[in-house]
């Protein structure tokens, strides 16, 4: 796209095309994304522990996960480069963790050459706990997690794993629950979670149609009745108000396409 400005490392990516807009909070900031083989595509452990139960496992029963959404689903040499990264971090993290602490600081040089501020989307297409178990080093420092480490860039991710919201995270991570009617057990879960924390839910709808009769309602899904903004505008889920459904439309084939109970009809 002209004037598109991209980021590329080996692990995170961003791209800028618009310029500051006074006012506009969102166009402030450029969101690094890490895109991973989700759930078991890699082999080995699985990176996304609720995918089954959510119903969006790409590897079992054409679940509508965004792996196979946009150039992804046409691109299979894009799902290759996802699973040798990953199969990088399966192998050894203590490794793969310094290459995202490299490449989180180029990003920020990035950002602050182009006068924007950095978001960074760790779990693109993937659901792990980086608040547990992924320790860093930073300038000879050691950090329990990235964002420790990192204390003045804005981390957020959607997440399928509910118990995640009811952990103490660290005030520059933002998780945002991602609901699914797929599993009467997993809806009752995530909107019970929502409700007991606060947090917002994500809803992705069939359609853009579907989506916009929803917005400005309030909706009910199990334990949590709330307004639902349009999640669409942008990808900033840390600037959303607070108690909110984050209604989404399907994109790509398997999205599109999907009949477990993830998409909402
Ligand atoms: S939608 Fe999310 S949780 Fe489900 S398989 Fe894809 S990355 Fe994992």
């Amino acid at each position: 796209m002209p004037g598109t400005r991209v980021f590329k490392s080996a692990t995170i990516i961003a791209g800028l095309n618009a310029k500051t807009v006074k006012g506009d909070k969102a166009s402030e900031y450029a969101t690094a994304i890490m895109y991973l083989a989700p759930a078991k595509m890699a082999g080995g452990a699985n990176l996304c522990a609720m995918a089954r139960e959510a119903g969006c496992d790409p590897t079992h029963d054409n679940g509508g996960c965004l792996v196979n959404s946009g150039q992804a689903q046409v691109f299979s040499s894009i799902n290759r480069a996802r699973i040798a990264k990953t199969q990088r971090y399966l192998a050894d993290r203590a490794a793969f963790m310094a290459e995202l602490v490299r490449d989180i600081e180029r990003f920020m040089k990035w950002c602050d050459k182009h006068g924007v501020k950095p978001a960074v989307r760790l779990n693109g297409t993937s659901d792990i706990q980086w608040e547990v178990a992924h320790p860093c080093i930073r300038f000879g420092g050691y950090y329990e997690s990235l964002f420790l480490a990192f204390p003045t860039v804005q981390f957020y991710d959607y997440t399928k794993v509910y118990k995640r919201v009811y952990r103490q995270l660290p005030s520059n991570y933002q998780l945002v629950l991602s609901y699914s009617g797929a599993n009467q057990r997993y809806a009752d879960a995530v909107t019970k979670a929502a409700q007991d924390t606060g947090s917002n839910m994500a809803v992705v709808y069939r359609t853009k149609e579907l989506r916009d009769y929803f917005v400005d309602k309030l909706v009910q899904y199990g334990e949590t009745c709330r307004d639902v903004i349009d999640g669409d505008q942008t990808d900033l889920r840390f600037l959303d108000p607070q108690r909110v459904i984050v209604g989404l439309y399907a994109k790509g084939r398997a999205a599109k396409a999907d009949t477990s109970g993830f998409v909402v009809r």
